[in-house]
């Protein structure tokens, strides 16, 4: 499986001028990868990333300055070509309208990436590391997330963001054979299983009963509303106008790093916590349920929870499954007959048997249901709903979800991997 884990990075002024000097001698072979491949004569040496590597001697011989870089790192770059190549074609037979791979301007091409060799993570402890790279140096990173043990560092990108702040990337691989088996399917139960409604009030409401609540951004997405009408005031191309830009840049980093931070905890949570996690599929819920104002935002981060939720199911040995998103307000968990009900109305009320719940919970069982029937179990026997659902809702803060040490009904995956 692979998977990247990303870090703040902290170079000194002079070790930033030295990976800022090599990134531009990577744009440079980049954009020179371009032009041999569009006025190839010679389809033995150009055409494919395998082949153009060959053709780096004859570039070191002709151009020095191709000396001064790590020379996997440089591979790797040619590789950046032809992927990007591929991506488009890829695109081209989606039906979608490209153009040509351009030529980079600096401000376009702000990373680097070893591939294979030429980089070490070290002295890691507590929050602190040290990244190595060849010809580089020692760039400190803040390690607020640790690898997991069973992870191989493929390769690392160092990227400069357009805030100024710098960081690093790892590539990583863990071996099928390392990951944790997923418990079999015929000893999931009602406890330790959960279905989740992405909620509109709350984060999350699961089927036992917690809400998780939304992160707290008021602060900064007033900030970044002051900083951007201060931005509009600016003359567009002046000293003064370019330091703004920076600054709305920096808060919207920060909104989303700590966006990502509590998905991370929250889903890390979430697979620790049960054996089997079931989400509605989001094409459809987002369009049944944003308001189209509110979701493109909300749908890139639906979008990243889920990878999140996905990637960690698989390092944690836990069964993560998508199901139709469509009805699980409507239906009634108990008897299934549906019935409409305004996206204000915040009870579940049957019409058809009388069962009563919150408007949440409801859909989370729903959830639930639909995330056994699609493992191919059916609805456990002795449990009905109203059984199986907690007589009252809890609010987990955020805080406490993702406070560290928490006890959890699956430690044993916790201490195979830690994260
Ligand atoms: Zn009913």
């Amino acid at each position: 499986m692979e998977y990247s884990h990303r870090y703040h990075a902290y170079p000194t002024q002079k070790v930033a001028e030295t990976v800022e000097q090599h990134i531009d001698v990577h744009r440079q072979a980049y954009n020179f990868t371009r032009y041999e491949y569009t006025n190839h004569n010679d389809a033995d040496n150009v055409g494919s990333a395998y082949k153009h590597h060959d053709r780096l001697t004859d570039w070191k011989d002709e151009f020095s300055v191709f000396t001064e870089v790590h020379s996997k790192a440089l591979q790797r770059t040619v590789t950046r070509f032809y992927q990007n190549l591929s991506n488009l074609s890829e695109k081209k037979r989606n039906g979608q309208k490209v153009g040509m791979l351009k030529w980079k301007s600096p401000a376009e091409f702000q990373s680097m990436t070893y591939s294979q060799s030429g980089f070490e993570l070290k002295n890691t402890s507590g929050r602190n590391a040290t990244l190595w790279l060849s010809k580089i140096g020692d760039i400190p990173i803040r390690y607020h997330r640790e690898l997991p043990d069973t992870a191989e560092i493929k390769e690392v990108t160092i990227k400069k963001e357009t805030t100024g702040e710098w960081f690093v990337s790892f590539g990583l691989e863990t071996d099928e054979a390392d990951l944790p088996e997923k418990p079999s399917v015929d000893v999931l139960n009602t406890n330790n299983s959960v279905g989740i409604d992405l909620g509109i009030r709350n984060y999350i409401h699961t089927s036992d009963g917690k809400t998780v609540d939304w992160l707290d951004l008021g602060d900064e997405y007033e900030q970044l509303r002051r900083k951007q009408r201060k931005l509009s005031r600016k003359e567009e191309g002046s000293n003064n106008y370019e330091k703004q830009r920076l600054k709305v840049a920096k808060i919207k980093r920060h909104i989303r790093r700590k966006v990502l931070d509590y998905q991370h905890k929250l889903t890390t949570w979430l697979v620790r916590e049960y054996d089997a996690v079931f989400v509605e599929n989001l094409d459809v819920k987002g369009m049944l349920e944003q308001s189209y104002n509110a979701q493109n935002k909300q749908d890139a981060a639906w979008r990243q929870f889920i990878t999140l939720l996905e990637y960690k199911a698989e390092l944690y040995g836990t069964h993560v499954v998508q199901v139709e998103a469509r009805g699980t307000t409507k239906e009634c968990a108990s008897c299934g007959v549906e019935t409409a009900k305004p996206i204000w109305v915040r009870e579940h009320s049957c019409p058809s048997c009388g069962f009563e719940c919150n408007r949440d919970a409801n859909a989370a069982m729903n959830v639930l249901q639909r995330g056994f029937a699609e493992l191919g179990l059916g609805w456990p026997e002795d449990t009905p709903v109203e059984t199986a659902l907690p007589a009252d809702t809890h609010s987990v803060s955020a805080k406490r979800v993702v406070e560290a040490g928490s006890p959890t009904l699956k430690e044993r995956a916790a201490s195979a991997v830690s994260e």
